[in-house]
């Protein structure tokens, strides 16, 4: 049985994702990385949206930098 590797996402995280913004930007700041859905900021226009784990997992290409904040808060 091969297990599916998932890679490590934590809230702070900076991603690249295949999925571009209407403003330009592909990079996008993880906002709530618990559940089933996973919260995004983006790095051109400060948008808030949330993609279904699976979805954002099929869209992510490279985490760029880690944000390993050890108390996430979130804030709406
Ligand atoms: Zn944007």
């Amino acid at each position: 049985m091969v297990e599916r590797q998932m890679p490590q996402i934590v809230i702070g995280d900076r991603v690249q994702l295949r999925k571009k913004h209407p403003c330009g930007s592909d990079q996008w700041i993880v906002t709530r990385a618990n559940g089933s859905d996973i919260g995004l900021r983006c790095g051109g226009c400060d948008r808030r949206i949330l993609l279904p784990r699976g979805a954002f997992l099929k869209q992510l290409k490279q985490v760029i930098a880690s944000g390993g904040d050890p108390a996430p808060k979130e804030n709406s």
